[in-house]
C-alpha cells in the first residue's frame, strides 16, 4: 500500500478522521461523536455499515476502533507515514506547524490555560497516536498560529499593559487553518500568488470569525484571547459590553452563567429562541417567525460592520471570501450581508450567488462591483494533511 498520511481532529466529544493519499487524495474519512457519552458511536463516511463503539468510549478507544475499521476495508496501510493534529490554541509559542516530541506536548499542555475545553482533548488525540503508532513522525497544526503575524496595534486590547505582561492576555484569533487555506485559494483562483494578494475571509459555521489578510498574512481578526469575540456565532454572542458582567452580578447572576450563557445560549439560538441552525432558521424565517428573522438580521448586520473594520488593515482588497457551512451555501447571509456594504462598492451577481458560484469559479460579484467576492470551500484536513507531508520529510 501507498504512503498514507492521517490527520486527527479532536473536539470535546468528538473525534474525526480523514485519510489522505501522497497525491492529497482523500482516501477515506470517519467520524466518531458522544465520546465518554452512553450513546458512543462511529461511521465511516461513505460506508454503511456503521462502527460499534461500547458505551462510554474514550478518545483513545474510539481512535484504535476507527483505525481498525480503516485497515479491514483495506483503505490504510499497517502505519501512516506521518500524522497530523488539529491543535486549538498554540499561545505565542507556536507561530507556525510542528512535528511533535516531549518539549511541544509540555508546550501544548502549557497553553491548556488559554483553551481548556479544546488542548486537553487535542493532546488526548496526541498521546493515543504516539502510543499507537511510536516510530511515525506527528505534526501539530494550529488555529491560533497564522494570526501570529498579528502588529501589537490589533493584537493588544486597552488595558493596562501588565495584563498581556504577567498573565498573555491578547487577541490570539482562531480559524487560523482555514483562513491560511482561503489566502492560498483565494490567490489562486484569481491567478494571482498569495505574496500579492490582500483579501477579507469569512469563516462563518458553528464558530464565526472574520479575517484581514495583506499579502498572504493575517493582519487582523475578530475572536480574541477566546473564540467568543467579534461576530454573531451559533450558540455565541461575539462581541457585548463587558459592562455586562457587574450589571448582571447585580441582579445575582453568577460569573459562571455567564459565560454559559454567552457561549451555549446566545447568538443565533438566543435570539431566535429556537435554534443555532442556519438551514433551520432560514426556514422559520420563510414561515413568518420573526425572532428568526431578526437573528439572521443582526448575524449579516454585524458581520457587515466587520467586513467594513477589516478594511482599516489593507491598501487594497482582491476579494471578499465566504467560506465554512453558512458561507458556503447560505444565498440569503451573503446576499443580506452585501447589501449593507454598497456604499463601500459591493455588489452581487443574483443568479451566481444563488448558484454558490458553482459556475463561475466560486464568483459571485455583479460586473459593476468595486471588489471580486468569492464563495470559496474550506478545506481545513488538507492544510494538516500539507503541513504533516512537508514536516515528516524534513525530520
Ligand atoms: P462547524 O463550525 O461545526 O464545522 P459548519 O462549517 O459545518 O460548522 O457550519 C454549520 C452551519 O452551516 C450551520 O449553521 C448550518 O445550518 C449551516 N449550513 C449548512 N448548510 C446550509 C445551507 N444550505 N443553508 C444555510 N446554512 C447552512
Amino acid at each position: 500500500m501507498k504512503q498514507s498520511i492521517l490527520v486527527v481532529n479532536c473536539g470535546s466529544s468528538s473525534l474525526k478522521l480523514a485519510l489522505f493519499d501522497e497525491n492529497e487524495n482523500k482516501i477515506a474519512s470517519a467520524m466518531a461523536e458522544r465520546l465518554n457519552q452512553a450513546d458512543a458511536f462511529a461511521r465511516i463516511d461513505g460506508d454503511n455499515q456503521s462502527v460499534t463503539l461500547p458505551a462510554n468510549t474514550n478518545h483513545k478507544q474510539a481512535l484504535q476502533a476507527l483505525v481498525s475499521a480503516f485497515r479491514e476495508r483495506q483503505l490504510m496501510s499497517e502505519t501512516p507515514s506521518s500524522i497530523g493534529h488539529r491543535v486549538v490554541h498554540g499561545g505565542e509559542t507556536f507561530r507556525e506547524a510542528v512535528l511533535i516530541d516531549d518539549d511541544v506536548v509540555t508546550a501544548i499542555n502549557h497553553c491548556a490555560g488559554l483553551a481548556p475545553l479544546h488542548n486537553p482533548v487535542n493532546l488526548a488525540g496526541i498521546e493515543a497516536t504516539r502510543g499507537q503508532f511510536p516510530e511515525t513522525p506527528q505534526i501539530a497544526v494550529f488555529d491560533t498560529a497564522y494570526h501570529q503575524t498579528l502588529a501589537p496595534r490589533a493584537f493588544l486590547y486597552a488595558l493596562p499593559e501588565a495584563y498581556y505582561r504577567d498573565w498573555a492576555v491578547r487577541r490570539y484569533g482562531f480559524h487560523g487553518i482555514s483562513h491560511f487555506f482561503m489566502a492560498n485559494e483565494a490567490a489562486r483562483r484569481l491567478g494571482k500568488t498569495p505574496e500579492t494578494t490582500s483579501i477579507i475571509a469569512a469563516h462563518l459555521g458553528n464558530g464565526c470569525s472574520i479575517t484581514a489578510i495583506k499579502n498572504g498574512l493575517s493582519v487582523d481578526t475578530s475572536m480574541g484571547l477566546t473564540p467568543l469575540e467579534g461576530l454573531v456565532m451559533g450558540t455565541r454572542s461575539g462581541d457585548i459590553d463587558p459592562g455586562l458582567f457587574e450589571y448582571l452580578r447585580t441582579r445575582g447572576v453568577a460569573l459562571k452563567d455567564v459565560h454559559k450563557v454567552l457561549n451555549h445560549e446566545s447568538g443565533l439560538l438566543g435570539i431566535s429562541g429556537q435554534t443555532n441552525d442556519m438551514r433551520t432558521l432560514c426556514k422559520l424565517a420563510d414561515s413568518g417567525h420573526e425572532p428568526s428573522t431578526l437573528a439572521i438580521e443582526i448575524f449579516c448586520f454585524r458581520l457587515a460592520k466587520y467586513v467594513g473594520a477589516m478594511m482599516a488593515s489593507l491598501s487594497q482588497l482582491d476579494a471578499l471570501v465566504f467560506t465554512g457551512g453558512i458561507g458556503e451555501n447560505s444565498v440569503q447571509v451573503r446576499e443580506k450581508t452585501l447589501s449593507h456594504l454598497k456604499l463601500l462598492g459591493f455588489a452581487m451577481d443574483t443568479g451566481s450567488n444563488e448558484c454558490h458560484g458553482h459556475h463561475t469559479e466560486g464568483r459571485i460579484e455583479h460586473a459593476g462591483s468595486r471588489f471580486p467576492v468569492l464563495v470559496i470551500p474550506t478545506n481545513e484536513e488538507l492544510v494538516i494533511a500539507r503541513e504533516a507531508a512537508r514536516l515528516s520529510q524534513a525530520s
